[in-house]
């Protein structure tokens, strides 16, 4: 006997009536648990096809030659041999048409997607900007990095006469290598600005894209654009992600790396060091790069841009302290103080510097200000380098 019958002994009306409230209780219990279920399963299934949607593997990107009936067509993966392969039934086969770009199966090489044909730079992952707006100016330090670069591109684009002349090719491509917020991408734009020239910068790990064949894709296009709207300075960052050594092509991904290289070297190759388009590549990695990038006719020319020395920080300072209203502050102070900083921490620093002088509603900036500053943008960093030092002190 329960606790409940129990308790009801002897007034059966009551224990009814209990037992039909208890009854509804369970019953409302029940069906709110058959919702979660529901709920729940729909949940399953929708992460269960979530999943098998990425297990797929890779699809190849490539282009419609001809739609040949209802269920076939021929395709071509990029400048490779062409297929008369089936088209998926989920197709609308009345939006296909030669040129159309798709993915194809990787087994059958059937049509299953079919891609966005964008011509859309941003689209592609391309930053284009017609005539940058930062000078030489703006560049503080690296006097010796910038007229090496200016050698390099801007004399052949503005004198070509003189390397006609003299019976040299101009070269086609340049290196910048060196740790990262130190001026490279600064210095490629205010080339451009210098030159009057459209400045496209895309990053290297952007161009190795979720299908195979697009980074090769990519590269075609973006030297297609440039010379489009030539002249221009190509900016490609972080090249280290598309030309590390080749190592052995053992995955799908490795393979596609590889490929888009090629098509770099390729296009690179192709055209002519006498024309108005450049190539400037940058890297923090300049030792894992593929020596094929560095031949001559390619990026031939090696420019090493490191972190600021004394001179350097206290030129860049002077830059991003310009329009600055600074009261008392020793620029060779903070200068010798910041040791290591890139120039990115520096523009930081003079930021920081600011905000301290708003935050006491101030409109002119003070030492103390700075020192707030460095120790806000550079303190973190040093902190960890004293616990890595100290340690090598205890274990070392
Ligand atoms: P990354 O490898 O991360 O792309 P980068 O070397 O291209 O780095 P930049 O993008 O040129 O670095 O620098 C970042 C910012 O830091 C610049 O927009 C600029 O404000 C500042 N900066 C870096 N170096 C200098 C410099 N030499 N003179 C003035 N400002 C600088």
């Amino acid at each position: 006997m329960s606790g409940d019958e129990v308790q009801f002994q002897g007034n059966y009306d009551d224990y009814i009536t209990y037992l039909k409230r208890r009854i509804r209780n369970l019953e409302l219990q029940v069906r709110m648990l058959e919702a979660d279920k529901e709920r729940l399963e729909r949940e399953l299934s929708r992460l269960r096809s979530e999943m098998s949607r990425l297990r797929q593997p890779p699809a190849f990107a490539g282009t419609v030659i001809e739609v040949l009936d209802d269920d076939r067509a021929i395709v071509q993966n990029y400048n490779g041999p062409r297929f008369v392969v089936r088209i998926a039934p989920w197709i609308d086969k009345s939006k296909l048409r030669p040129g159309t770009r798709v993915a194809l199966d990787q087994r059958t090489m059937a049509v299953v997607e079919i891609l966005p044909t964008s011509k859309d730079p941003t689209v592609l992952g391309f930053e284009v900007i017609e005539r940058p707006n930062v000078t030489y100016n703006d560049i503080g330090g690296l006097k010796k990095q910038l007229q090496e670069l200016r050698e390099a591109i801007e004399l052949p684009l503005k004198h070509p006469e003189l390397f006609e002349e003299v019976g040299i090719d101009p070269p086609k491509g340049v290196l910048l290598y060196g740790p990262p917020g130190c001026g490279k991408t600064l210095m490629a734009k205010a080339l451009a600005h210098e030159v009057n020239a459209t400045f496209i910068r895309v990053v290297g790990s952007e161009l190795v894209r979720k299908y195979i064949g697009e980074g090769a894709r990519l590269v075609h296009e973006l030297f297609e654009l440039a010379k489009e709207k030539a002249p221009t300075i190509i900016f490609i960052d972080e090249i280290d992600a598309i030309g590390a050594k080749r190592m052995d092509e053992t995955t799908g991904g490795e393979r596609e790396v590889n490929r888009t290289l090629m098509q770099l070297l390729a296009e690179m190759d192709g055209f002519d060091p006498r024309g108005n388009v450049k190539v400037i590549a940058a890297t923090n990695r300049p030792d894992i790069l593929d020596p094929a990038l560095l031949r001559p006719g390619r990026f031939d020319r090696l420019i090493e841009v490191p972190l600021p020395d004394f001179e350097g920080r206290l030129e860049i300072l002077k830059v991003h302290t310009r329009r600055m209203k600074l009261r008392g502050v020793d620029l060779r102070v903070i200068a010798e103080m910041t040791e290591g900083a890139s120039g990115a921490d520096l523009k930081a620093i003079a930021t920081e510097a600011g905000m301290f002088a708003i935050r006491e509603r101030r409109t002119y900036v003070t030492q103390e200000d700075f020192l707030k500053a460095i120790d806000k943008v550079l303190g973190n960093e040093r902190k960890l380098m004293q616990q890595i030092l100290s340690h090598e002190i205890i274990y070392g």
